[in-house]
């Protein structure tokens, strides 16, 4: 089985780019931050503080995650509710950040993503996917790119939505995230020593997509 593990700080273009490998490779595409991102907002929605490790943990055993392919999308559904597009607000990402931390969250996540990985091949996004998950993996890639590059395409993006924000508080918000996937005690953000390093900072989703296109074909 061939497996190709992205991984990266928010923002670096992650999730598109590795969208849009996994269907021209013809691999499965696994969004391992959706699956923190759907842990955020359960704790969000019992009212449970997504910082306090007992008590996200208290709520684990009531979670059931699964992750089915709709149109060749992924979606995720959590307790049977299609949250696919409510764990994208920026408050669940921050939970997400914020419950990522506990290392009773992050072992209920480890066998699931490994299974996927197991009997077909996949290119799965996240931050630990080379260091933890699949360090056998058998292509890694460090997709990175400056806090102000990815800052200001969050921005537009947020723009294109229609919920407008300045440069500076995307930029912060960026920076905090960043700051606590690579502090955190267990699976920190960090490159595998064998990963190929890329850097979107100057050049644009289509550029990146042929790059990184190369790359894994180069490797496989
Ligand atoms: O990639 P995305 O922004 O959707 O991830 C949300 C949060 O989940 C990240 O800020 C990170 O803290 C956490 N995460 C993680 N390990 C992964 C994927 C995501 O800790 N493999």
């Amino acid at each position: 089985m061939i497996s190709v593990a992205i991984d990266g700080p928010s923002g670096a273009g992650k999730s598109s780019l590795a969208k849009r490998l996994a269907k021209d490779l013809g691999y499965v595409y696994v969004d391992t931050g959706a699956m923190y991102r759907s842990i955020g907002l359960y704790a969000v929605r019992a009212g449970v503080d997504p910082k306090d490790e007992a008590a996200v943990t208290a709520l684990l055993p009531q979670i059931k995650l699964a992750i089915r392919l709709v149109d060749g999308a992924q979606h995720i559904y959590l307790n049977g509710e299609d949250v696919s597009d409510a764990i994208r607000a920026e408050n669940i990402g921050m939970a997400a950040s914020a419950v990522s931390a506990h290392p009773p969250v992050r072992a209920f996540l480890l066998d699931t993503q490994r299974g996927l990985a197991a009997d077909q091949n996949i290119l799965m996004d996240g931050r630990d996917i080379g260091t933890v998950v699949l360090p056998n993996a058998t292509v890694k890639i460090f997709l990175t790119a400056s806090a102000e590059a990815r800052a200001e395409r969050r921005r537009k993006e947020l723009e294109e939505k229609g919920q407008p924000a300045d440069f500076a508080t995307v930029l912060a918000d960026i920076q905090q995230r960043d700051y606590q996937d690579t502090h955190r005690a267990i699976a920190p953000l960090k490159q595998a020593d064998d990963a190929i390093l890329v850097d979107t900072s100057d050049i644009g989703f289509d550029e990146s997509f042929e790059l990184l296109k190369r790359t894994i074909l180069a490797h496989i």
